[in-house]
């Protein structure tokens, strides 16, 4: 099985593991997951840099460790899904916690390693699975605004609520992480990439010059304290391609990462040219992830 494929069906499977419990209602609580299934979940301060939770084992009883040093509640609840993926996805214990003792995790798209992918993709479509997902965005105009209002709802980061929110739109918008000049990684929908000839930017690639972006990240400390800031920009200047059009250039900084999050947006692109083979889409989508979020 191919590791989009992989990936997939471990969303699918968190998204179906919501119907086996009966929960249809957002935000899901990972913690109460846990609960319903004896595992006992706890706070755990001091982990490694670089470990968001470990799942223990003692025969058949099991136990959730989150990292809480990071002060977000979107990025713990993460932590828990991503350690219920490893427990509930088929192979997973076999692989990661064979016999007793504990298995550390990197939750967050921060590993390479197919068995904490899954487990990440398993924790997406738990805490914002597809159909509730849909539902919930639209209702605020396209942008920052409508990301920030799902990612409330179902209690996760921003930063993995804007993936979600590109992968499942049927808008035009794309975000970018940015670290200084570069570009950590950059995510399309479909509908924006209905715009031909974009730049395909890879990691480490410069943010272009005269972007909202670029005058953000030249002084750290905006970031840092959460700023955030709105132009309006020709989709040339931003993602390349051939033909020029107006977007919305929406940037917030990260806070302490040193991370900034941008967001193009455009109403009109691409509506009348999108038609969604969503499945396959969605196939691509992960295909071209490489994204990393903490927060
Ligand atoms: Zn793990």
């Amino acid at each position: 099985m191919s590791l989009a494929l992989r990936l997939k069906t471990a969303k699918q499977k968190g998204e179906m593991l919501l119907v086996e419990e009966g929960l249809v209602s957002l935000p899901i609580d990972p913690f109460e997951i846990a609960e319903r299934r004896d595992i006992v979940v706890q706070a755990k301060p001091n982990v490694a840099s670089g470990v968001s939770g470990m799942l223990l084992r003692h025969g058949n009883t099991f136990g959730i460790l989150y990292a809480s040093d990071i002060p977000s509640d979107g990025f713990q609840r993460f932590s828990v899904a991503h350690e219920l993926g490893h427990y509930f996805l088929d192979g997973h214990i076999d692989h990661v916690l064979p016999n007793d003792g504990f298995h550390q995790s990197h939750a967050g798209f921060s590993s390479q390693d197919p068995y904490e992918r899954e487990a990440d993709s398993f924790a997406v479509g738990l805490l914002m699975p597809s159909k509730l997902f849909r539902r919930l965005i639209g209702r605020h105009p396209l942008g920052l605004v409508d990301i920030e209002a799902a990612a409330e709802t179902c209690k996760t980061s921003l930063t993995a609520t804007a993936i979600r929110y590109v992968e499942l739109t049927s808008d035009a918008i794309a975000i970018i992480v940015s670290t200084g000049l570069t570009i950590d990684y950059c995510i399309m929908s479909e509908a924006m990439k209905s715009f031909r000839n974009l730049t395909w930017f890879k990691r480490g690639a410069l943010v272009p010059l005269n972007t909202e972006t670029a005058r953000f990240n030249a002084d750290p400390s905006r970031g840092l304290r959460g700023e955030r800031s709105s132009i309006k920009i020709d989709i040339l200047d931003w993602l390349g391609g051939t033909n020029s059009s107006i977007l919305t250039e929406e940037v917030i900084g990260l806070g302490n990462y040193g991370k900034t999050l941008t967001i193009l947006s455009s109403s009109k692109i691409g509506q009348e040219i999108y038609s969604g083979d969503e499945d396959d889409d969605e196939e691509k989508l992960i295909e071209s992830w490489t994204p990393r979020f903490r927060r």
